[in-house]
Order: C-alpha cells, then structure tokens, then sequence
C-alpha cells in the first residue's frame, strides 16, 4: 500500500480496511452487506451503540454529554452550533487561527448573529495559536469557539483556554482522538470522521446536556436542531450506516492498541521523525508553523525555494509519498500524519527527506 499523507480523507488502519472486506458480502451470518441492513435492525443498533460506547470509552467522556452521528461534515457543524445556541442578542466569540475558523465565524455571521473575534493569528499567516493572554473573552460570551488542530498550517492548540461555565466549543476535525482530552473543560466537540475516525460521511459531535436545553424549538427546522438528534439517539432519519460502522471498527481498532495514551505517544514519536529533520536542516526545510504550536497531525513546511518544493514534491511521488503537496494558502509541503499513518510511513519520509537535502542543498 501507499504511503499515505493525505489530509483527508486519509490513510485508515489496514486492519481495518481487511476486516470490512472480509465482511463485505455478509455481514455476521446476516446474508447481508452491512450498507444492505436496516438502521432499524438489531445488528445496525449493535454497531451504532457500541460506537458510542467505545469513544466514550477511550476519550474518558463523562455521562452528561451526548454523543451524536451526524451528517453534512464539519462544515454544517459551523451553521448549527450558532443556529442552536445563540439566541437573542447572545455572542459567539471565535478565535481565527485559520481557514477553517474564519469560515466557522462565517456561517455565524450568515445567519445574523451576534459574534466576536477573540484574537486571530491572520497577521502572521496563521503561523501561531495565540497564546492564552491574547484571548479577549468576556463572561458574557455564549461560547468560546476554537479549532484544535488547523489542517493546513499545521498548528494545534496545547492547552485549551478556561471559560466561564465550560462553555468552549471546538472543531476537533483533524485530532479528535489522537490524545486524551480533558472533555470537562468543552461544552461541545465537532469533528469529521474522515482523518482520524474513519470514512467521510459521519461526523462525531459530543455536547453536554444542559446545552440541548438552549435550543429554540420554534425557530430551527427540525433536522437542524441538536434535541432532535439527541432524544431520537442519531436515528431521527438515516444515518450513514456504512461510516458509522468503520467508526466502529476504528474505535477498536484504537482500544486495541492500548488506547488514546498509547496512540497519544505514537504520534508524538511520528512527528518529532519530521521535525528533527526539519530543524536540523540547517534551513533547507523551513516549518510553516512556529515551535511550540507545531501540530502533531499536520507538519507543514517549505524548502529554499518554489523550483524545489515542486522538485522535491515530484520525486516524492515518484517515490510512493502521497498527498505530500501542500494546501494551496500556504504552499509547500504538508505530511499529514493522522492515528493510521504507521511509523514506517513516517520513517520512510524522514529518510527521503534527508537524501533528497543531501542531493539538493548547494
Ligand atoms: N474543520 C477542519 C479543521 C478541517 O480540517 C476540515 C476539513 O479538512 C473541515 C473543518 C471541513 O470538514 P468537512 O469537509 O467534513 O465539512
């Protein structure tokens, strides 16, 4: 198989792609694919509650909040967070960190409500996270609205900030479930499954209970409000079935490595195999994101100049090294290297990446 540094979707555990193909035609003596059952039926029930379970599981996610299987991606995740809590003259307060934060802040603005910026890094291309003093945050706040890992810069937050009444709201599409969280601290969680949980078409919100009570019942269509998903357990229509079960399998696939502690530590031993090389290259590699926010899922970075960048994005190719281009905001080089990425990959890139300055640098 590939070498697979897609941003996503992206590179998912072989064990598990084997276990869906061996299932594929029948599904536990069901005679059946699993995309051919009912999301009504006791074998669908199974795999949708046990998911639930296992992420409550390995993210340690206390009773009071509801885990909900939705779909529409991150993205619509952006219109339903405001859509659902701001009420009246209420205040989303966002802190722009990158593309996918400033769209966040997009869609609240869209829907006429009242928002805030509590610090952006845009001045410096969102090469930073801002540091926690930066933050202008008031008690007042509805919510505090971040995005945990910024896919095409490459930054992640280290610490989260504090917030009256825990009521911090995150985008967690691209590290949801590559450490351990503490989840007190979050009102709500929203992540995509499709870099770290699984296929595209499901995505992962944890919300804490009392916040379903905010929600406007007489003003939100009815597929869009969060009540509706938490008292119908995610069946309110059909859910995704097929992504719901990759899920599934990829939340055991993490329990049976040990955990999100062990999968914690993998990443970190992954990462620092690129950012050695990029720090000790003298400048030939230059990182996109500053030090102490460099991101363990998305090490972004640049070589001396464009020539080389495509030079040394085309001999990667050649070399079996995917999806190594970097977002076209930032250019250069992005290897994203999400829970399923294995050491090899990373090792292999490491190597590469050291010939090629070898051959390369004048
Ligand atoms: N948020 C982040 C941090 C992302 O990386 C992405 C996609 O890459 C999105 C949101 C958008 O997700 P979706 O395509 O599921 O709407």
């Amino acid at each position: 198989r590939a070498y697979n540094f897609n941003a996503g979707p992206s590179a998912l555990p072989e064990i598990v792609l084997q276990q869906a193909q061996e299932e594929l035609l029948n599904f536990r003596d069901t005679g059946m694919s699993v995309m051919e059952l009912s999301h009504r039926s006791k074998e669908f029930e199974t795999i949708h509650n046990e998911a639930q379970s296992l992420l409550k599981e390995l993210l340690n996610i206390p009773e009071n909040y509801e885990i909900l299987f939705l779909q529409g991606g991150a993205s619509l995740q952006f219109t339903m967070v405001p859509m659902n809590f701001l009420n009246g003259n209420e205040i989303g307060n966002y802190v722009l960190t990158g593309v996918w934060s400033e769209k966040a802040l997009k869609e609240a603005k869209i829907l006429g409500r009242a928002t805030t910026v509590a610090a952006s890094t845009k001045e410096e291309n969102y090469s930073r996270i801002p540091n926690l003093s930066e933050l202008i945050v008031s008690p007042e706040d509805a919510y505090l609205h971040i995005t945990s890992n910024n896919t095409i810069y490459g930054t992640q937050w280290k610490d989260f900030p504090e917030t009256k009444d825990s009521m911090l709201i995150a985008d967690m599409s691209s590290d949801i479930l590559s450490k351990p969280l503490p989840i007190e601290r979050f009102a709500m969680i929203y992540a995509g499954a499709q870099k770290n949980l699984g296929p595209s078409g499901v995505t992962v919100v944890i919300v804490r209970k009392d916040l379903l009570e905010k929600v406007s019942s007489s003003s939100i269509p009815t597929v869009l409000r969060y009540d509706t998903h938490a008292i119908n357990n995610s069946l309110y229509n059909t859910p995704p079935t097929f992504s719901i079960y990759m899920l599934n399998k990829v939340l055991h696939w993490v329990k049976d490595l040990g955990g999100v502690k062990e999968i914690a530590t993998a990443n970190e031993i992954k990462a620092s195999l690129l950012y050695d090389v990029i720090d000790q290259s003298n400048g030939f590699y230059r990182g996109h994101a500053e030090k102490d926010s460099r991101s363990l899922m998305n090490v972004t970075f640049q070589l001396p100049t464009n020539e080389l960048d495509k030079k040394f994005l085309a001999e990667a190719k050649e070399a079996g090294f995917i999806g190594l281009n970097g977002h076209r905001s930032v250019g250069g080089c992005r290897a994203s290297l999400y829970n399923a990425v294995p050491y090899e990959a990373c090792k292999a890139l490491q190597q590469f990446m050291i010939m090629f300055k070898e051959e390369n640098q004048t």
